[in-house]
């Protein structure tokens, strides 16, 4: 870029509002190398007053600054990956520098892209499938060198053969149990956007829950209580999906909640909760148990998130549960609370719209 004519006040003005009218960070460097404007998302990622400041004591990263000396040299696009921490999270930019040459007139303009977003969703996704792949080759692993065994050195030992069965049963059971919860998960996610038409009865769908948990509390000692579900209280939902939700977190109150306590269910109606704005329905499951500290409680709906990894296996947990519980009750436009005092137990609130 040969050295052109400098730009008038109104032609810098342009500029300046052209920059501050996109929506993402963009700064204008001048012909004389030096910044003619930056919008406010750029000045929030440099700085305010770097207009009129050599770029290279503003962008100071190599890759950046090759980028605009290629443009500036010549007269070419130019493209830079830029990366940033801010606040603990990795910010990643692909910025585009462009010659923009009118007549006598020229700049570079550089534009910020953010792909953060974008990287964090393949992290996740690769994450994701790591983590799948890992929960389902442990009990691949032990049914695989169970079946060896039977196959060989076992094979005439009945009742090893019966205490591997045994084994097996249990592991391919897990394996059933990640599967069927991975598909729930993916077909809540496929359903997000629609919502629910049915009628339903909460009360009465929380009272066949816990009919239906009886067996499972009964074994560990444990008593379920209800309180409010006399009444019906009718909101619109999916039926489906509600009773897993309180399946699983009634099940997790048992599993976690110490044998021969009690697990109480609670239903209120509220006409203005404050986090809905709105009538709300709230569902209480609230344990006895031990608590859970408070740095994992906002992890606790990740999937595969486990406070104590080796409690919820024992427990046969797959720890998709509250992924599974928090997906439907957003899909409901509702809210998961979870309030948990270490030693006294632990509380977690569904609120639904109540209309
Ligand atoms: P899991 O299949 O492991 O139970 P969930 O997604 O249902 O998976 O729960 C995730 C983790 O949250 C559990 O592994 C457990 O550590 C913790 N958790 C869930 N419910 C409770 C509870 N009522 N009390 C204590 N910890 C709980």
């Amino acid at each position: 870029m040969h050295p052109m004519l400098p730009f008038d006040m109104t032609q810098t003005r342009l500029v300046t509002e052209f920059a501050a009218s996109l929506p993402f960070p963009v700064i204008v460097v001048g012909s004389d190398e030096r910044v003619l404007a930056c919008n406010g998302q750029a000045a929030r990622m440099f700085g305010e007053n770097v207009v009129g400041r050599h770029y290279v004591t503003v962008l100071r990263q190599p890759m950046l600054l090759d980028a605009i000396e290629t443009v500036l040299r010549l007269s070419e696009p130019a493209r830079a990956l830029y990366r940033l921490t801010e606040a603990g999270r990795d910010l990643q930019y692909n910025v585009h520098a462009r010659p923009v040459v009118v007549d006598d007139f020229a700049c570079v303009t550089v534009a910020f892209e953010d792909r953060t977003e974008v990287e964090e969703a393949g992290q996740m996704r690769r994450d994701f499938v790591a983590n799948v792949s890992h929960e389902l080759r442990t009990p691949l692993t032990a049914v695989l060198g169970f079946i060896e065994t039977l196959m060989g050195p076992a094979s005439d030992d009945a009742e090893a053969r019966k205490r591997f069965l045994g084994i097996m049963d249990r592991e391919a059971k897990r394996m059933n149990r990640i599967v069927g919860d991975l598909l729930s998960l993916s077909r809540v996610e496929a359903e997000r956007r629609v919502r629910p038409k049915e009628t339903i009865d909460v009360c009465a769908l929380v009272r066949s829950v816990a009919v239906a948990l009886k067996p499972v509390a009964k074994a560990r000692g444990v008593t379920i209580t209800l309180d409010g579900v006399e009444e019906a209280a009718e909101l619109r939902g999916d039926r489906d999906q509600l009773t897993q939700v309180f399946t699983n977190l009634i099940e997790n109150a048992i599993k976690y909640g110490g044998a021969d306590h009690e697990v109480s269910v609670c239903v209120t109606a509220h006409a203005q909760e404050p986090t809905l704005r709105g009538a709300a329905l709230r569902i209480d499951v609230a344990d006895q148990g031990d608590g859970i500290p408070p740095e994992h409680i906002p992890r606790l709906t990740e999937r595969f998130y486990r406070v104590d990894s080796h409690r919820s296996r024992e427990m046969g947990g797959t720890g998709l549960g509250l992924a599974i519980v928090k997906h439907i009750i957003n899909r409901h436009r509702g809210r998961l609370r979870v309030e948990s005092h270490l030693g006294q137990g632990s509380c977690f609130s569904v609120i639904l719209p109540y209309d």
